[in-house]
This record gives structure tokens, C-alpha cells and sequence, in this order.
């Protein structure tokens, strides 16, 4: 075009512009599948977001464009993004405002979606709650309570790692012996028992008519490969675009293959050197399996121009990822020449730690750099820590992400459970929970009632009903009162929120002393409510992605205030920052000590590492305390180590860094270095542990 200076699309690179155009003008149905595979930063997500406006642009219709994230953060980011080069063809052209993606979600949020809509045809019950990890927990400890594999044996693993073993079966759709003998060797004795218990879990389910994060994909897969239903919800989309396709698990790709046999109108990009959700149940299988998966063969682009870090940062990255096992094809090259190499500093322990790293990031910023441009990263959320404490001593405002805290805090469940509850009479973990809140009322009060629920075909009338225990008194009836209401038919959201609101606050300040924090945190969760439409989306959306700052602390930030961002890296995908410092580059942390089993743990541990490499744009520290608290097993209590290095920066990989060493006055007087004998022993030991 004549004005290619305004031209969005004239930044493209000529393969991210093939990616783009790919079949424009070809009738949907006729669209071949198309695979984007390339390295971290080379413009997958943003080739992405431009083929979703090009594709509006010739005439698509956004309602019928599905387009699938890794979280609701992603998705909305996307869908910006896409708006803003819609806006710029649409200023040129002085058109109206770009329209905005209904479908654009997790695979989880979507899912949850069309069951919704779809409930009544696959013989679910349209006002079925979502289970979190955490209520999914409590169900698989209850009934396995319930069928007495509890008292008898003690051994018999615990509730949470029963439902990692029964959720990885469903999401790698791998019976379960196979799923015990590859990932819980050490549960492999109870195969029987679990499948009991597996059983009896899924009937719970179907019973209380709740669902858990697995049955919405498990859900989803089994209408797409139905004929007819498939053939429908397939029907519903043009395009199904999906980003960060190497971390999907095999029940997704089921999704995809089942609504689009043809694979027409599907795009997927993504990058296998940044798998890092094995441990989940995704397999990199799917996006090297993709070109042949459909009935017709996917046309395959590369990118191999970076775009987003400077050549020394790059060649830091490419050589970690370069020495990995499994070959990942692609080097990539940059233009953006740089004298700074990335920085590997040494330091004694993780109090010093912390302090440098604030150090490092006010002098960033004080050399102009926004706290925003900023980022921590780290392997597990509660490396964090000392960190926390430092910033917050040093008033340096942050938010962190990748902790699941808002929903573990207990205040905050009881108010989605009142929700729940309401809902849903039948999910009995939300009514075990909600009505132990009433004075006077106990486990087995609970239970009664609970089970008087499910006997009648009228919830509301069974409460009413219900001789609660005199000592309840004016307690009971205030919750008869709530329950009565928030099940009174018609539309009253967010309204529904402050009922429970009012209702909860005194048994807040009843059972808490620090009722004042957790009575903020449940005025954010009203002030969430009031963003969603009916109480259904709500608890969908908020179970589904919950808010990943609490208020607990330092409070929440403004949003338009300069904060520091603190990540686990695995939250930190597809993000960048100028300036990335990694917390605990040592062996133990990176490869983790949980994942120093076998060889294919090691290699997720080392594209982890790459992954948090890859977020940096200018500047990249690497610190490496010498020596580091962990946590261990109960009997042998909590300790401090002597660590060394990661394995994965080898030596001749030194020369890709700066090395330096921080030792402040302190510590060099407080105390005495540990004699070297002792630290290459235990270092040695750490290396040789998964061996
Ligand atoms: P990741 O693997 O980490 O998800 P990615 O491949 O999705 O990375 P993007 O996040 O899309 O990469 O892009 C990385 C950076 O490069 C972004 O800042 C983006 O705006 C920029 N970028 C991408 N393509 C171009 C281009 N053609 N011209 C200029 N900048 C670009
Ligand atoms: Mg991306």
C-alpha cells in the first residue's frame, strides 16, 4: 500500500507475514492447518494476535474466532494486541472501532463456557459448580474417607497426590498402571484400591453435580468427538488460533482434532525448547505430532529472527538450550548488538541475595528504568521470601504472580462457598464448609443436612425444613434467611455478593484476630464480582484464573503505579522485561531437588531455565547463593545447604557471562567461610544425587 509507513503489517518479517496471510481469501473450510514453530521472543504470539485483525480484516467474523491462551492474562494481552492493529487499518480507513473477541480464553474457561451451554444435551445439570484443586482435594478425601481406605491404611497416599495421579490419567489419557509405573513408582502397590477410589470419585461428582478442572477438558473432548455434537461445537468457529501449543496435554489436542477433523481453519504456535508443563500431563508430542495429526497436513512456518533480547543474552540461552539432549533445531540471531553480557554473580546466602538484587533494580531504575520494566523470577513461589521482606522494607512495591494464595486463604473460600453452595445444593464439599460456619453446627449436623439435600427434590424446602440444634438459634435462621435469598429466582448479581458479605463479616471477626486483612480481601472479592455478569461467570472465571495478587501484605498496587514484578517462571511464559534477575541459579533449585530423578525431569528443569532466560530484553542476572535454605522432609527438618551452580551452565558456558562475586563487609567479618573441602563435598553430592 501506498501509506506502508501506517501499514501494521509492514513490521512483519517476510516468514511472520506468510504466517499471517496464510490462506487469506480461502473459504474457512477450506483452510489448511498451520503449525508456527520458533523460539522463545521471535514474534509467535505477535504473528498471532496479526492474523487474528488480517483475518477480521478480510471479513471474518469475531464471534466465530476461538482463540486459546495460556491464561486469562495472555488473552486479554492478545486480544489488545489485535485491537491495536485493528485500530490502525481502521484510522486509516476511518472505520468504527475494532470489534472485540468473545471467545478468546484458557482452554479451561472456554471449556467451562460450552458446558455450560451445553450441559442439557450431555446429560449434566446446567447449574453445576467448578471444583478448584483445593475442593477437588477435599472430595477425593472424603470419599476415600467415605469407602474406608483411610483408617485401614495408613500408608496409602494422601488426597492431593491422589488426585495428581487420577488428573494426570485423564489428561494424558494413559491407563492408570501405566501412569503409576512411568510418574508414582512408589504408589504402584495400591493400584487397586485406587482404581476403587477413582471410581467412587467420579460418581461423587456426578452426584453433587460438580465438576473439577480436568472435567472441562475431559467434558469438552468427549462432545467434540461425538458426531454430531462435535460436528456443532466445531461448527460455531471459522478459526481456532491457539498460542503456546507445546504445553498442551493430550486431551486438548483431542479438542482441537475432534472440532476440526480437517484441521481447517486451525493455527497453532509455539516453541518445544519452552515445554515446561510436563509435570501437569502436557506433552510436547503434540505440537511435533501436529502437521500430521489432521486429515489434511499442516503447512509448517519458522521464525528464526529474535526480536525481543540482545545478542549476548541470546547466545547465553541458545547455549544452555543447545547443550539439552533433545535437539530443539533452531538458533536464533538478532540484530540488536550489545557490549553487556549477562551477569552471573556469586553470592553467600540469601539474605545477601536479596539485598543485591534491590540494590540492582533501584539502580536500574534510578538509571531510568520503571519498576514495570523489571522482573524476578524464580523456580518455586516460596523462593521468594527473603526478597519480599527486603522490598518491603525497602518500601519498593510488587506484585507477584504464579501463587495460588487468594484462593487458599481460607476467608475467601468460605465466601466462594457460600456462592457455591447456592449454586449448587448437592456439591457437598461447598456445603460442608459453609454450613460449619453457622455457630453450633457440626461435622455431623453438616452431613444430616447435607444428606437431607440430596434426598429432595427441593434444596430450599430441606433446609427450611431442618431441626438444627437448638444452641444455633438466631444463627441458623440468619442463614436460612441468606440461603432463602441468594436461591430466590431472577438476576441480582453483584448484588448476591453483598448479601454474603454482610452475612459473613461478623463470623469473620467472630473466628479471626486478624479479621481486618482477610475483611479486605473479601472487599476485593466483591469489587471483583462487580466485573462479571451473573454469579455463574464469577465463580467460573475466578475459579478458573484466579486474581494472582492478594492484599495481604504490602496491599495491592494501584494499577497505574510502578511496581516490580515477581514471577515463578513457569507464570512468567511469554512475557518480557527489559531487565530479568533469576533468583537461585543452583543445583537443587534449578535442576529442583524434587526433579532430580531422571533424565526427562533434568531437561524440563533446563528449557525452565531457558524460559527465564529467554524473558530478558537488556539486562540479565543470574545469582547464584552459595548457600540456601530448604525445606525437606519432616524428620529431617529444615536446613541450610552449600550449593553450587546449576549444572546447566557448564564451564565452558562462563565465557557467554560476566562473573563477579559479592561479598559485603558483614558477612566477610560475621562469618567464616566454609573450608572448600566441605563445599565441593556437598556440592559433589548435590550433583551426583539424581545420578
Ligand atoms: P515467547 O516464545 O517468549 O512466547 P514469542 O515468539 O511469542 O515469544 P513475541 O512475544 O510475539 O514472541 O515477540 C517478542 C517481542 O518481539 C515483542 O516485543 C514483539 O513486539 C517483538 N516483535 C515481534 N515481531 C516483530 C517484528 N516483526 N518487528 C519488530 N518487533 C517484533
Ligand atoms: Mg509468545
Amino acid at each position: 500500500r501506498a501509506d506502508g509507513i501506517d501499514d501494521p503489517f509492514a513490521s512483519l518479517n517476510p516468514a511472520q507475514r506468510a504466517a499471517v496471510e496464510h490462506d487469506i481469501g480461502v473459504a474457512p473450510a477450506d483452510a489448511r492447518p498451520l503449525l508456527v514453530i520458533a523460539g522463545a521472543g521471535s514474534g509467535k504470539t505477535n504473528t498471532l494476535a496479526h492474523r487474528v485483525a488480517r483475518l477480521i480484516t478480510s471479513g471474518a467474523d469475531p464471534q466465530r474466532i476461538l482463540l486459546l491462551t495460556f491464561s486469562r492474562r495472555a488473552a486479554s494481552e492478545m486480544t489488545q494486541r489485535a485491537g491495536n492493529v485493528l485500530h490502525k487499518i481502521m484510522g486509516l480507513r476511518g472505520g468504527q472501532a475494532p470489534a472485540t473477541l468473545p471467545w478468546a480464553g484458557t482452554f479451561h474457561s472456554i471449556g467451562a463456557r460450552l458446558l455450560r451451554d451445553y450441559a442439557g444435551r450431555i446429560g449434566l445439570d446446567d447449574s453445576f459448580t467448578i471444583h478448584d484443586r483445593g475442593d477437588s482435594e477435599d472430595l477425593m478425601g472424603m470419599v476415600r474417607h467415605e469407602i474406608g481406605l483411610t483408617r485401614s491404611e495408613k500408608r496409602f497416599p494422601l488426597k492431593g497426590t491422589c488426585l495428581a495421579i487420577y488428573s494426570r490419567v485423564v489428561n494424558s489419557r494413559e491407563t492408570l498402571a501405566l501412569v503409576l509405573q512411568s510418574t508414582f513408582p512408589w504408589c504402584s502397590e495400591w493400584e487397586a484400591e485406587l482404581k476403587t477410589l477413582f471410581g467412587a470419585y467420579v460418581d461423587a461428582k456426578q452426584e453433587q453435580n460438580v465438576l473439577d478442572y480436568d472435567d472441562l477438558l475431559l467434558f469438552w473432548a468427549e462432545m467434540a468427538a461425538d458426531e454430531e455434537l462435535g460436528k456443532h461445537i466445531g461448527g460455531l468457529f471459522d478459526h481456532v488460533l491457539v498460542d503456546e501449543y507445546q504445553d498442551t496435554n493430550r486431551l486438548q489436542a483431542a479438542i482441537l482434532m475432534g472440532m476440526k477433523p480437517g484441521g481447517e481453519g486451525v493455527m497453532v504456535v509455539g516453541d518445544d525448547a519452552q515445554s515446561i508443563y510436563s509435570f501437569r500431563g502436557a506433552t510436547v508430542r503434540n505440537i511435533l505430532d501436529f502437521p500430521k495429526q489432521f486429515a489434511q497436513e499442516a503447512r509448517i512456518v519458522t521464525l528464526d529472527r529474535n526480536y525481543r533480547s540482545t545478542q549476548p543474552i541470546l547466545d547465553a540461552s541458545n547455549a544452555v538450550i543447545g547443550a539439552a539432549l533433545e535437539r530443539h533445531a533452531k538458533t536464533l540471531w538478532t540484530d540488536k548488538i550489545s557490549t553487556v553480557l549477562p551477569q552471573l554473580v556469586l553470592i553467600p546466602d540469601e539474605a545477601e541475595q536479596a539485598r543485591w538484587v534491590c540494590k540492582r533494580i533501584l539502580e536500574h531504575r534510578e538509571s531510568g528504568m520503571a519498576l514495570k520494566a523489571q522482573a524476578v523470577l524464580f523456580r518455586t513461589a516460596s523462593h521468594s521470601a527473603a526478597l519480599e521482606l527486603e522490598l518491603m522494607r525497602r518500601n519498593i512495591p510488587f506484585v507477584k504472580f504464579g501463587g495460588l494464595k487468594f484462593l487458599e486463604a481460607s476467608h475467601i473460600k468460605d465466601v466462594l462457598s457460600v456462592l457455591r453452595f447456592a449454586q449448587n445444593p448437592s456439591g457437598r464439599v461447598a456445603g460442608f464448609r459453609v454450613l460449619q460456619l453457622v455457630p453450633g453446627i457440626g461435622a455431623a449436623t453438616a452431613t444430616r443436612l447435607l444428606d437431607a439435600v440430596a434426598g429432595s427434590a427441593e434444596p430450599l424446602r430441606a433446609v427450611e425444613q431442618f431441626a438444627a440444634p437448638a444452641r444455633s438459634g438466631g444463627d441458623w435462621e440468619q442463614f436460612v434467611a441468606l440461603f432463602r435469598a441468594l436461591r430466590a429466582p431472577g438476576l441480582r448479581w453483584p448484588a448476591d455478593i453483598e448479601l454474603v458479605r454482610n452475612w459473613y463479616l461478623p463470623h469473620l471477626e467472630r473466628m479471626h484476630d486478624d479479621a481486618q486483612v482477610r475483611v479486605a480481601d473479601v472487599e476485593q472479592l466483591a469489587r471483583l464480582a462487580s466485573g462479571h455478569g451473573s454469579r455463574e461467570t464469577f465463580l467460573a472465571e475466578i475459579t478458573l484464573d484466579p486474581p494472582e495478587a492478594t492484599s495481604d501484605r504490602a496491599g495491592p498496587p494501584l494499577l497505574d503505579e510502578d511496581y516490580l514484578i515477581l514471577s515463578t517462571i513457569h507464570s512468567s511464559k511469554g512475557q518480557e522485561w527489559k531487565s530479568v534477575h533469576v533468583l537461585n541459579v543452583v543445583d537443587g533449585c534449578i535442576p529442583s531437588d524434587m526433579s532430580t530423578g531422571n533424565s526427562d525431569d533434568i531437561e524440563e528443569e533446563r528449557r525452565l531455565l531457558y524460559v527465564a532466560m529467554t524473558r530478558a530484553r537488556e539486562h540479565l542476572h543470574l545469582v547464584v547463593p552459595n548457600r540456601f535454605f530448604i525445606k525437606q522432609q519432616a524428620q529431617m527438618g529444615d536446613r541450610h545447604v552449600y550449593a553450587a551452580r546449576s549444572r546447566f551452565i557448564s564451564p565452558a558456558m562462563l565465557k557467554h557471562f560476566e562473573e563477579s562475586v559479592w561479598m559485603t563487609a558483614d558477612t566477610r567479618q560475621s562469618r567464616k567461610p566454609m573450608p572448600e573441602s566441605v563445599r565441593m563435598l556437598v556440592r559433589d553430592r548435590a550433583r551426583n544425587a539424581w545420578k
